[in-house]
């Protein structure tokens, strides 16, 4: 964490409504700032911050008593963790606000959907182990190397996560994002051969897109010191490998961030009727 500036600070709202495809639910973001700094992301385009991005990080310290206020007022749907930072980098091991969430939303009985590109996430299998409702989702893109994602555990690390979350039980799903079409530093089908073998249940693969996130193409294209246009050539040829591969190896390709309903609650509510 060197150079990395933290601030504590507090905030008055935490939930916003996300809708993704044909899903609905929550997102809440207890960090503002992500000190992995992966040098294509898309929240410095939504977040306009002035300092650089991976260099601070904002812990919302009262994350946990605001958002059980919120959770009073809203209809029980699941709670994506995170949109637009990732709630297991480096602060969260001191802070333990995701932690301290994750018992709030237990405790309400909420279902959660997170992702991370962190091995942090097995510090809390204790609580994730029990939701009735858990999705754990790793990022991993076609760059995973620290020259395109400083602070991120390497590519073998996570693979090691997922493996981990499946041996207990937990379903696990992989956000193989971004793609870039001309930069594949990784080889695909052994990538994809892997995460079969770790457990994991779906992949759901995201082209590299710049449009509407100006300052994160200005960002990676400085950093790079490459244009990004001839980067993003052949997209739909690398995705239909991708989904010819995923097929291959059995894998679901449909997005998992927030496949929850009622209805997937009232089964488990009635199994555990019929169980007790
Ligand atoms: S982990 Fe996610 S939020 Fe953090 S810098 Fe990378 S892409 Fe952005």
């Amino acid at each position: 964490m060197r150079n990395l500036q933290i601030r504590e600070v507090r905030c008055k709202t935490l939930l916003h409504r996300l809708e993704f495809g044909g899903s609905s639910g929550y997102t809440a973001n207890f960090y503002r700032g992500c000190c992995h700094g992966c040098v294509y992301c898309y929240v410095p385009s939504l977040i306009h911050d002035e300092r650089d991005w991976g260099s601070f990080v904002d812990a919302k310290v009262n994350s946990p008593e605001v958002l059980a206020m919120e959770l009073r007022q809203v209809q029980k749907n699941v709670v994506f963790l995170s949109s637009a930072t990732d709630p297991y980098q480096a602060p969260e091991a001191r802070y333990m606000i995701t932690r301290r969430c994750l018992q709030v939303l237990l405790k309400r009985g909420f279902p959660v959907s997170i992702l991370t590109r962190s091995p942090l996430v097995l510090r809390d299998l204790d609580l994730l182990k029990r939701f009735d409702w858990v999705r754990v989702g790793l990022s991993i893109s076609t760059v995973p190397d620290k020259f395109y994602e400083p602070g991120v555990s390497s590519l073998e690390r996570r693979i090691d996560v997922l493996k981990r979350l499946s041996s207990v039980g937990i379903q696990t799903w992989v956000s193989l994002a971004p793609v870039v079409p001309q930069l594949i530093l990784t080889d695909l089908e052994r990538l994809i051969e892997k995460l079969a073998e770790a457990g994991v249940s779906s992949v759901s693969p995201g082209i590299l897109r710049f449009q509407g996130y100006e300052e994160s193409k200005t960002m990676f294209e400085r950093i790079t010191g490459t244009p990004s246009a001839p980067l993003m050539r052949g997209g739909d040829e690398i995705l239909a490998r991708v989904q010819g591969l995923l097929r291959r190896y059995s894998l679901d390709c449909s997005d998992e961030l927030l496949r929850w309903s009622a209805a997937e609650e009232y089964l488990n509510l009635d199994q555990f009727a019929r169980s007790r």
